[in-house]
């Protein structure tokens, strides 16, 4: 398979943060208008793999500070749409944080209505992608934030006939209890918003249980969950009766420092299973990778073939936070793309 094969394979994202998906281009034209900002940044997107967790953290320090305006918020999600829209991801799941900057006058709500506006203005050219918002809950944030950040993803679901479809939960996964935010999950459930929940990215056993009564959609990372990650067999085996599906973001483990190596990314595990796993990029730009990269990483480490990587792409559309309508359209362009990609 050449990195060719990846790109024209169909893709499904359903795990990426609008900030940390910054291309290089998008932050040189910010950095540009912000002024004062110490060229070396540059570097942290050649690095790659080998990127250490300080030069992350770094470039989302600034990353945060050259997107203050609603009309940088604008630019990156619509630049982020055009980037996947070129490696034909057909079916995008964006998520973001709320955020106010009371220094340009930028509010949440006119945060999300930008990325909103963005996310129109894509689906009037002629991009062959759907593009679907995900709202974040920052775990480092008071359980009232959360609450808000649920009834605004639910007010927006209405104004936008559905375009936004759920509550992600992130943030340093050392912060705080995230069990305390279940009353948070349970209302966003009750509006009818899906629940895509970072879970055991570090062990966190009890946090972990406790969270997972609510039955998330999907879960993020899931990295230690199985008994050999400091996760359980209770763990194991509430998450895969219920078939919930695991966003894997190979490359962002790597990076984060949470999985030591591609070798031994908990992927191998839970795909041995037969369990849903979808490949996914969290952070594109921070982490200078794309999702052709992650699913040509996928396929050489674990030593998959091309009707695998395909079967793996085709099938990450049963576990996407939109209507079999949608569904139904996404798999009749996946079974036309297999006689030009020769998958048999
Ligand atoms: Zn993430």
């Amino acid at each position: 398979m050449t990195p060719e094969f990846f790109i024209n394979l169909p893709k499904v994202e359903l795990h990426a943060h609008i900030n940390g998906s910054i291309s290089e281009n998008t932050m040189a034209a910010l950095v540009e208008q912000k002024g004062g900002v110490d060229p070396s940044w540059r570097l942290a997107f050649k690095n790659g793999e080998s990127d250490t967790l300080e030069s992350v953290f770094k470039m989302f320090k600034l990353i945060h500070k050259v997107t203050d305006t609603v009309e940088a918020v604008y630019k990156v999600t619509y630049d982020v749409i055009h980037e996947f829209a070129a490696e034909n991801v057909k079916y995008l799941e964006l998520r973001t944080t709320p955020r106010s900057e009371p220094s340009t006058g930028m509010t949440k709500l006119s945060y999300v209505e930008s990325v909103i506006r963005a996310i129109q203005d894509c689906s009037k050219e002629s991009l062959d992608i759907i593009v679907r918002l995900i709202l974040a809950i920052d775990r480092r944030h008071p359980v009232s934030v959360a609450m808000e950040t649920v009834n605004l993803a639910a007010e927006y679901r209405e104004k936008t006939d559905g375009l936004v479809v759920g509550i992600d939960f992130s943030g340093d996964p050392n912060a705080g209890d995230g069990a305390e935010f279940i009353p948070v999950f349970e209302e966003g459930r009750r509006q009818g918003l899906k629940l895509a929940l970072h879970l055991a990215e570090v062990p966190a056993p009890e946090e972990t249980w406790k969270i997972l009564q609510v039955t998330p959609d999907r879960i993020g990372h899931g990295t230690c969950l199985q008994p050999d990650t400091g996760g359980s067999k209770q763990l194991e085996d509430f998450v895969t009766r219920h078939r919930i599906p695991l966003e894997l973001c190979l490359t962002s483990n790597i990076v984060g420092k949470t999985v030591e190596g591609y070798d031994n990314h908990h992927f191998q595990y839970w795909y041995d299973l037969g369990h849903p796993c979808v490949i996914c990029t969290d952070d594109k730009g921070v982490f200078s990778t794309t999702l052709s990269r992650e699913y040509s990483i996928a396929a050489e480490t674990f030593s998959l073939s091309d009707k695998q990587m395909w079967d793996l792409s085709y099938r990450s559309i049963d576990f996407i936070f939109s209507d079999e309508h949608v569904k139904h359209m996404l798999r009749k362009k996946w079974t036309d793309s297999k006689d030009r990609l020769s998958v048999k």
